[in-house]
């Protein structure tokens, strides 16, 4: 039992290391992998860098904060949004040789009760119009960016990754 303990203590170090190490140094690296686009809301800050280095992307990536992530460039009452996200992407491209876009949603997000004038929405409702709003964003990312790759995701307000 003892040995057991000692075991899955060191797998447990062994992956908050792996976690926890750049994958590129941030004093030489001159490319990025992404760029990322998150809403703005302060609950998912920390969530969303988390789950970055989960997948391998820490220091690596350019980050841009939009009220709503994908809903906030497809919308189209506030024009600067969609070209502010855009000029930025030319720049990451530029800049950083970015190959991928990575757009980071989450549920009981303001800016969809906000452009849908809904004052509340249903879990069911809520991912569908996320749904909805990824094909949208991948559609016109790939219309002016076709060699880029994009890659939605979801996000719970405690984090975890919702499968849509
Ligand atoms: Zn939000």
């Amino acid at each position: 039992m003892k040995n057991f303990i000692v075991g899955i203590l060191i797998i447990l170090i062994v992956l908050y290391v792996l976690i926890s190490i750049p994958t590129q140094n941030q004093l030489t690296a001159h490319t990025a992998k992404a760029l990322v686009i998150t809403c703005m809301d302060f609950r998912l800050i920390d969530d969303a860098v988390y789950f970055l280095n989960s997948k391998g992307y820490n220091n690596n990536y350019d980050n841009i904060i939009l009220a709503g992530a994908s809903l906030g460039y497809n919308q189209t009452k506030y024009d600067s949004w969609k070209k502010t996200v855009d000029d930025h992407i030319g720049l990451a491209k530029k800049l950083h040789h970015i190959k991928e876009i990575i757009v980071i949603d989450h549920m009981d997000c303001g800016a969809y009760k906000l452009f849908y004038e809904k004052t509340k929405l249903s879990r069911t409702e809520e991912i569908k119009l996320h749904k909805e709003n990824f094909a949208k964003f991948e559609k016109l990312i790939y219309q002016t960016y076709p060699e880029l790759k994009v890659y939605c995701y979801l996000m719970d307000i405690d984090g975890k990754i919702v499968h849509v």
